[in-house]
């Protein structure tokens, strides 16, 4: 059998999953090939440690891609141009590729300049370098109104930004000020994690009442003035002494200049093979061989809401992929696919975090359930991280 080659385009979380996955099955002879153009990995996740203090600077979240713990995956830190499905030829600033097998895991884009004065006036908690800023303004903040707000749907990680309202909280009990502090969250949603259904959303709402952080649902901000520090959701103003802000986001350029997209703004994908689809209607694909993980795609669930992005999911969805190239090289049945099982841990501060979880391909909508803060569940979501120690040498 000739070695086949396996394109990977991103090395992010759902990319280096893929790629740490499929090294392991393959023998040398077939190629997994990453395009990916940072030379450093971190979780997102990290970035609410680093506005917490518990890491001190980005730097201490990342770790060189050299230092993958598989031998034998190539690498090529170049920024992707183009990206042809049929020929599954992906186009660098110097080079052309082509692969037997093409995985598209380049994730969701932030797009802040979607929001005027966006940039200027809130600290970036999707960006690493925006929640080390955040961590100093913390610390200096001795009082006064704080929103965090969610600025379109969908974005990454549907609990990040309560958590960040959750830290926060927990943040000035101990500092001793909360009562001097007003914490918001402003969304676009009617509930928080919305796609988890009624029930969760209204445990979630009742754990931020709880803790006196209000909630502002079905607020789409329309701009921003740093200079007043106050912020428009159509007729409505709102005002702030401290913004903390989740970008609009939007699927890489590359992706949207191939043709890529529907109507949803990212990749349609088959819920179980994780084919790239042509036909949404009826699950078929024209294109052989090529696969979308991970932040970049669109999949439909049973209740007409998109799956979430998260990196859960892309890890999930890097192994059904991995399964299904494995196969199609050896000459075996696919795999059963994707199962919509997902789950979150929500860091409510303190040494605690709720679950969510369950089956998101459930009908007629996601089955999903929220068990209620614990030590264990916290500690779990701070095991996240091993995952780096298994894919990275020191
Ligand atoms: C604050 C925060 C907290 C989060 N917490 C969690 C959590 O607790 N649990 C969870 O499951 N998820 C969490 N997430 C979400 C998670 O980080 C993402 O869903 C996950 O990273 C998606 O993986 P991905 O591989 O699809 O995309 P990414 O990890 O974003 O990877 C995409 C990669 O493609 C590369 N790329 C893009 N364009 C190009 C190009 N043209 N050429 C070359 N390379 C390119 C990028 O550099 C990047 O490395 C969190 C996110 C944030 C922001």
């Amino acid at each position: 059998m000739a070695g086949k080659t396996v394109l990977i385009l991103g090395g992010g979380w759902g990319g280096m999953a893929l790629a740490y996955s499929l090294r392991g099955m393959l023998s040398s002879e077939h190629r997994v090939v990453v395009i990916e153009k940072n030379e450093t990995f971190a979780l997102c996740l990290s970035n609410l440690k680093i506005m917490t203090g518990g890491w001190n600077s980005p730097a201490d979240a990342q770790r060189q891609m050299s230092k993958m713990s598989r031998e034998g995956i190539e690498w090529v830190h170049e920024e992707a141009l183009k990206i042809d499905p049929v020929t599954r030829e992906v186009q660098t600033e110097t080079q052309t590729l082509q692969g037997d097998y093409l995985v598209v895991a380049l994730g969701a884009s932030l797009n802040p300049g979607a929001v005027p004065g966006f940039d200027e006036a809130a600290h970036n908690l999707y960006e690493a370098t925006g929640a080390h800023q955040l961590q100093k303004a913390l610390k200096e903040f001795d009082g006064g109104k704080i929103a965090v707000v969610i600025s379109r749907m969908p974005y990454r990680c549907p609990a990040a930004p309560f958590e960040a309202s959750f830290l926060m909280d927990s943040m000035f009990r101990e500092r001793g000020i909360r009562e001097q502090v007003e914490i918001t969250v402003y969304t676009p949603g009617p509930r928080p994690m919305a796609v988890a259904g009624p029930i969760v959303g209204d445990a979630l709402l009742g754990m931020l009442a709880e803790r006196e952080i209000g909630y502002g649902g079905d607020h789409v901000v329309s701009s921003i003035d740093p200079e007043s520090r106050t912020m428009l959701f159509g007729d409505e103003e709102v005002s702030y002494d401290l913004l903390v802000g989740v970008p609009p986001h939007i699927a890489p350029q590359i992706v949207i200049d191939s043709g890529l997209t529907d109507s949803s703004g990212y990749i349609p994908t088959h819920p179980q093979s994780l084919e790239v689809l042509t036909d949404v209607e009826n699950l078929e694909t024209e294109y052989t061989g090529v696969y979308a993980i991970g932040d970049v795609t669109t999949i439909t669930l049973l209740n007409m809401m998109p799956l979430p992005k998260a990196g859960v999911f892309a890890e999930a969805e890097a192994r059904v992929v991995a399964q299904s190239i494995e196969a199609s090289i050896a000459g075996k049945p696919g795999t059963l696919g994707y199962d919509g099982l997902g789950a979150c841990h929500v860091d409510i501060g303190g040494g605690l975090a709720a679950f969510a979880g369950g089956n998101f391909y459930a009908s007629p909508g996601p089955r999903i359930t929220l068990e209620p803060p614990s030590a264990r569940y916290h500690q779990e979501k701070e095991e996240y991280e091993q995952v780096l120690d298994a894919w990275f040498v020191r």
